[in-house]
């Protein structure tokens, strides 16, 4: 029989991301023992049920001692308290990973640390949803999705690539980035989005001319697709921005100009500059489809029109 590819893998926080992985592992036999810990007696109890771990633990201490690789998978604010609390525990040659949305703040704050002999080796699988909780994870959430994996600096390259393996193992394509430019890239593709959808979606509920159930009722594509963001996690996204702020702040400051820009070209009747944004901006969707990295519904649509228009063709010859 081959061996697991970890002995004992312990994932901290068994919420969306956590339960995918932690489901990932078991499904594809990467570890000899999985232990799931978690701070909510609700979650454990589900995760017991849900049955995605082999053991599961509150102490993330107790859960740490002996593991080969650990993988954070709370929101980043809780990081220093658990890091604090399992690093002394950590065996020679274990690694600390996690999967936070941030991850020069990460590096920050477990380096100092991580005893002699263990590595910290942070990731970012760069796949979710807006759901939360144990019951909302699967383990096919990471498929054909980028892992970006932010080694600090002289990190031990064996340990990089163990972790590296890990998340190709469970059907990721994974490259590696520097920390800051992690949350310089992250900032404008998913902090960004985010923080404009929380906004859009609060101001509209804060309008007093046109009523919350207007909003509801005619509630237009586009508006509806920042809902579906908006609904995402907010303890999560509290911690991204308290734990991204420089990156985002310089993202937004950029985004802010580009907005007065349009702004001035609406006031001015400027047609040909809002014309020639948004032809510019269709052609970034269109490299984003034809990269596979669209969202899987939209994805499945454009396949079965492909295939109905490819089975037109064949029926018309
Ligand atoms: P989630 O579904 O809310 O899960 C987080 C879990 O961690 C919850 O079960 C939570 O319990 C538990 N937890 C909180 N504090 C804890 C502590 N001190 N000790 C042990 N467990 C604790 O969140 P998620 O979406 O999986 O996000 C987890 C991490 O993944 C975040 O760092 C996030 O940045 C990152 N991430 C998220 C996405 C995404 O799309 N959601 C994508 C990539 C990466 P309670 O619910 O009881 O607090």
């Amino acid at each position: 029989m081959t061996s697991p590819f970890f002995e004992r893998i312990v994932v901290v926080g068994l919420g969306l991301i956590g339960s995918s992985l932690a489901r990932a592992i078991k499904r594809g036999g990467l570890a000899g023992t999985l232990v799931g810990v978690d701070a909510s007696t609700a979650v454990r109890a589900r995760a017991e049920a849900l049955g995605f771990a082999d053991r599961v633990l509150a102490d993330p201490a107790a859960a740490s001692a002996g593991a080969d690789l650990v993988v954070l998978a709370t929101p980043v604010g809780a990081y220093r308290a658990i890091g604090e609390a399992l690093a002394p525990a950590l065996k020679a040659g274990a690694i600390l990973s996690d999967v936070g949305s941030v991850k020069g703040a990460v590096v920050k704050m477990l380096a100092p640390l991580m005893p002699p002999g263990t590595h910290l080796i942070p990731a970012h699988p760069v796949a979710g949803t807006e759901h939360s909780g144990p019951d909302a994870g699967f383990a096919e959430l990471f498929e054909g999705r980028w892992c970006i994996v932010t080694p600090p600096a002289g990190a031990d390259p064996a340990a990089i690539e163990k972790v590296a393996e890990l998340w190709r193992r469970v059907g990721m394509k994974v490259e590696a980035m520097d920390p800051a430019h992690h949350d310089l890239v992250l900032a404008i593709t998913s902090h960004l989005p985010h923080l404009i959808a929380y906004n859009i979606v609060g101001t509209a509920d804060d309008l007093e001319a046109v009523t919350k159930s207007e909003v509801i009722k005619f509630a237009a594509g586009g508006f509806r697709d920042f809902t579906r963001i908006a609904a995402s996690d907010p303890v999560m996204w509290r911690d991204v921005f308290l734990n991204n702020r420089e990156a985002v702040l310089e993202m937004l400051g950029r985004f802010t100009e580009d907005l007065t820009a349009l702004q001035r070209a609406i006031r001015w009747g400027d047609g040909a500059a809002l014309e020639a944004l948004f032809t510019r901006t269709r052609a970034i969707r269109r490299s984003i489809i034809d990269a596979g990295q669209a969202d899987p519904e939209e994805q499945k649509r454009r396949d079965d029109a492909a295939a109905a228009a490819a089975r037109n063709a064949a029926a018309r010859r």
